[in-house]
């Protein structure tokens, strides 16, 4: 539900030969993924015009807008770039851990950008303590980017090395590297995180989601492969498929919840996957009611596919107030509840004396919920049924989703009945697993918060 999930993280990758600076697009670009990311922010960019690739790096905690001044933007002088925002799923929400990450090394230096969680990091990191690399407070990022050294020093090329690494690690990831002259993408072999690849005229572009390549004026060309390695240098593009073609499994809380609406991600568009889900919803559903309305933002498409296959009419019940500062969302509940009253207002007369069918793309710990339907119910809603565009949350995510034990999840400690009578909704129910296929089609999908079906 909303913000009770946190998002992963975004990477951007950009690579301009024609040798204009690219620091703006990264940051532009970041902005549009910045939904994918809020605790901090890191551009680092490397300036081939000259013999050397100088690589000038800047990260902190906080917005794009909050770490980035326009003088920043200006002084990060290159035309190759890679750009980062992030939800510490590993690690700990310290400037130490906000990327880029930048290192050096005797063949050169590389900058990476990392979404994701690797399932084998401890095993990894134990081997590189062995060998003097890690230290027992390394990030993901940190070990991914220690591995991928370890291989260049008996490799010819980054590419190269990135091969050799993607072989010991295990995991959901997408990955940009930038050594100073080239840029190296890649994606798990299961495809769990979004990768894309775009141009804007002679201009390559990568990055989390095809938003953002929309947002610097690039079009998407495809999606990066599961398992394919990307390395763009001046000559254009050249790809190593060798890691393609196993098993997928792509992660299906990117159509539910994670990425952009105007997305397009492994050939399907997000918002048609949630149009798809709200009519799966209605479909199933035998409720007598006189309005259907979604919760902002993450409900409201779902509700539009509700209402456009039960019929019923769809209403703007809520006003959002979108300048509420981050601040005030805290983490007790006492201030959470709080913190919905100040960014959400009903408007009373779209619900008053009625049946409502409240949509919304998840309940984690159902306090959100809750605060919602006594906010409906205060406004004069006769009744209140709560649809949720996706199956009940019952197990935790080893892939980079932040919701660490079955114990946060309400739905995993209480049957459905007791979640709502908890939340105080008149009636329950959540899109089954089995209609995952009218929002993805034959798309292979790990679904294993929903299902217990862990693909790695
Ligand atoms: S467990 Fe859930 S959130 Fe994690 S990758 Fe799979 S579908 Fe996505």
């Amino acid at each position: 539900m909303t913000k009770e999930l946190k998002e992963e993280c975004g990477v951007f990758g950009i690579y301009a030969p024609e040798g204009s600076d690219v620091a703006g697009d990264i940051y532009y670009g970041l902005v549009a993924l910045q939904h994918r990311g809020q605790e901090s922010a890191g551009i680092a960019v490397s300036d081939i015009r000259g013999e050397k690739g100088n690589v000038s790096i800047k990260k902190g905690m906080g917005l794009v807008n909050e770490v980035f001044s326009e003088e920043d933007i200006r002084l990060l002088k290159g035309n190759i770039g890679v750009g980062h925002v992030r939800y510490s799923t590993t690690g700990g929400s310290v400037p130490e851990n906000a990327q880029p990450i930048s290192m050096n090394y005797i063949k050169g230096s590389l900058s990476l950008v990392h979404n994701g969680n690797l399932v084998n990091a401890d095993e990894l990191k134990n081997k590189q303590m062995y060998r003097g690399q890690a230290h027992y407070t390394s990030s993901d990022s940190e070990v991914l980017a220690y591995e991928i050294i370890s291989e260049r020093l008996n490799t010819g090329s980054i590419e190269e090395a990135v091969k050799g690494a993607s072989k010991k690690i295990k995991g959901g990831y997408a990955v940009i590297v930038m050594s100073p002259r080239k840029l190296v993408a890649f994606r798990d072999p299961l495809g769990i995180k979004p990768l894309v690849l775009g141009r804007r005229d002679g201009t390559y572009i990568v990055a989390s989601e095809s938003a953002a390549i929309k947002s610097v004026g690039g079009t998407l060309i495809r999606d990066i492969e599961p398992g394919e390695i990307l390395t763009i240098t001046e000559k254009g593009v050249e790809n190593d498929r060798s890691g393609c073609g196993g098993k997928e499994a792509h992660c299906v809380f990117e159509y539910i919840y994670f990425a952009r609406p105007d997305s397009v991600i492994d050939g399907i568009p997000v918002r048609e996957a949630r149009f798809h889900a709200g009519k799966a919803l209605a479909m199933a559903d035998e409720v007598k009611a006189d309005v259907v309305c979604g919760v902002p933002d993450s409900g409201l498409i779902a509700a539009e596919g509700y209402a456009n296959a039960s019929g019923l009419p769809l209403s703007f019940v809520f006003h959002k107030n979108s300048y509420v500062g981050r601040s005030f969302i805290k983490p007790t509940d006492k201030e959470r509840q709080t913190a919905v009253h100040m960014k959400l207002n009903v408007n009373s007369s779209a619900v008053y004396g009625k049946k409502v069918v409240l949509i919304d793309d998840s309940i984690v710990r159902g306090t959100t919920m809750r605060q919602i339907i006594t906010m409906l119910r205060e406004a004069g809603a006769a009744e209140v049924h709560v649809r949720i565009s996706s199956p009940p949350f019952l197990y935790p995510c080893y892939y980079g989703t932040d919701v660490a034990s079955s114990g946060q999840l309400i739905a995993a400690e209480h049957s459905n009945d007791e979640v709502r009578k908890e939340i105080g909704a008149d009636s329950l129910a959540y899109l089954r697993i089995e209609d995952f296929r009218m929002m993805t089609g034959e798309l292979p999908l790990c679904t294993a918060c929903f299902s217990n079906d862990y693909p790695l």
